[in-house]
């Protein structure tokens, strides 16, 4: 099967999944006043791949067959890079809005093949495989649900109060399994094919049925989405230049007694690997997470010093420094990203993962980053961003000659292009979907604190800490 097209990926949302917006069910997802955006947003995936300008990055061809390079494994640092590269150039292209249809989804399966590969039973590894090829053959578009909604969150699984506030297999056949219980925050469900379940955390003794990984098509029965209507509200195109086109839905994603076949299911009961299998997710999601974010902290920086020479102010002392601040902020970030795939660690089967020391830290920098970062932007964009005209103000006779007049900036700088850039610091830093974004940078991809935890783990595992120590016991004479 070849590459598929946008118009086969809006087609193929089409089968009866079980879809919920605002209480209401939502007969076909790609006709979806909100839905509908986030799937028209989606399709940059297939377009790049369609593109002259993106093609060599977003399509690789091995012996005669062409894939979306998303589903490359990566083998080396280079593989690593251009994945990267990719992910920066679709969020570019999604105007600071990551796609992430295929991102996430392959995040899951590098990390379950490298985990299966490790197991006695080679059975989950050759399921997982056949999943990988299914995928890749078939170019589907994947979410993975791996935060559980986890009630008390200092209990363990087996802790809680309800069980089923971790998913779990609640019925086992010969065929395969039953699973009850509800995902969170999942991305780009409403808009994939398939979703990939992992466990969110490490278990224990006896948390054997919370131990479970597998995938379905997002149509399977008992599979229900309820969508989050958050930033759903219509937007002017002159006002909300990104929202207005680009859309991200994430849903709670309900398991209400679904059969997994044995075929999708790629960890059963194995306590011990659980854990392993949600840190490995992360290693590669959270690479996922500073490419993509790579676009937006540029963003910031080019807006930051387009709307300082707007306003006349660039030469400023205090402008320059709060610019050569933005631009450190974006430059580590991109250089800490880019380490990590040269720096990148072995797992079986000749595959490799970024360095997850450099991946923590360039996560952690750019969330403890970014609401300084968009304090700078909206510092010096000013209070226009949120008290600016509307776009019929400036469709009327009436009103506009006064916009015209008054809301121009520098000699040069007219008012249209002032406002085009203020309105496009408005919704990238005051708006939902700035929120969005803001709230993006603490949680996803795992919380500060969860990245503090690796940095201290990976550094002490990779033999730094030791190396450290000793160092500083020979200083001292010890
Ligand atoms: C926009 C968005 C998209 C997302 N997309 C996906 C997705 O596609 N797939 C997916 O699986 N997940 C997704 N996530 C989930 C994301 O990984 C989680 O939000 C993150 O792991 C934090 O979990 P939580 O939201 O349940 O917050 P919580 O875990 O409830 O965290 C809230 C606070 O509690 C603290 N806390 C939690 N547990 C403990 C404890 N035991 N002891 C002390 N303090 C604790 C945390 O540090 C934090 O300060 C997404 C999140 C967002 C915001």
């Amino acid at each position: 099967m070849p590459l598929r097209t946008p118009d086969q990926y809006i087609a193929s949302l089409r089968d009866g999944r079980e879809v919920w917006f605002r209480g209401q069910w939502v007969p076909d997802v790609t006709a979806h006043p909100v839905i509908g955006k986030a799937v028209r947003h989606a399709t940059i995936d297939y377009h790049m791949a369609e593109s002259d300008r993106f093609r060599d990055l977003a399509v690789v061809t091995e012996n005669g067959q062409a894939y979306s390079r998303y589903y490359k494994i990566p083998r080396n640092a280079e593989d690593l890079l251009l994945r990267s590269r990719l992910i920066e150039a679709a969020t570019a292209e999604g105007d600071t809005l990551v796609v992430l249809i295929k991102e996430i989804g392959t995040d899951a399966l590098f990390a379950l093949l490298a985990v299966t590969a490790q197991m006695d039973d080679p059975v989950y590894y050759q399921r997982v495989r056949a999943f990988y090829d299914h995928c890749r053959h078939n170019d589907l578009a994947l979410a993975t649900a791996q935060t559980d909604v986890k009630g008390d969150r200092v209990r363990r699984p087996s802790e809680q109060q309800d069980p089923d506030l971790y998913l779990r297999v609640v019925e086992r056949r010969d065929d395969g399994v039953v699973v009850r219980g509800a995902k969170i925050h999942t991305s780009v469900t409403p808009n994939v094919n398939e979703v990939i379940v992992l466990p969110t955390r490490a278990m224990g003794a006896g948390e054997a049925d919370w131990s479970i990984a597998f995938a379905l098509p997002v149509n399977t029965p008992g599979v229900k989405l309820l969508a989050s209507p958050f930033g759903d509200a219509p937007v002017n195109p002159g006002e909300r230049p990104i929202s207005a086109r680009h859309k991200m839905m994430e849903t709670m994603t309900v398991f209400d007694d679904v059969f997994v076949p044995n075929a999708r299911i790629f960890l059963d009961g194995d306590t011990r690997r659980a854990g392993a299998l949600a840190l490995t997710f992360v290693e590669y999601h959270r690479f996922t997470a500073v490419s993509y974010k790579l676009p937006l902290v540029d963003a910031i920086v080019g807006a930051a010093a387009v709307i300082a020479d707007f306003n006349g102010i660039l030469s400023a002392t205090h402008v320059r420094e709060k610019l050569i601040s933005l631009i450190a902020y974006a430059e580590t970030l991109r250089a800490l990203t880019h380490k990590a795939a040269e720096r990148c660690v072995p797992k079986p089967r000749g595959q490799v993962a970024p360095d997850p020391l450099l991946v923590n830290i360039a996560k952690s920098h750019f969330a403890h980053g970014y609401h300084t970062a968009v304090q700078h932007l909206q510092e010096l964009a000013g209070g226009l961003l949120v008290t600016g005209p509307g776009d019929e103000d400036w469709a009327a006779p009436d009103t506009r000659p006064y916009l015209d007049k008054y809301l121009v900036g520098r000699k040069g700088v007219s008012a249209a292009q002032r406002m085009q850039m203020m309105n496009f610091i408005r919704d990238l830093t005051a708006s939902d979907y700035g929120a969005y974004q803001e709230v993006l940078a603490i949680h996803a991809e795992g919380s500060l604190e969860a990245e503090k935890l690796q940095i201290f783990r990976a550094y002490t595992d990779n033999g730094s800490a030791g190396r450290v120590m000793a160092l500083a016991r020979r200083m001292a004479g010890l």
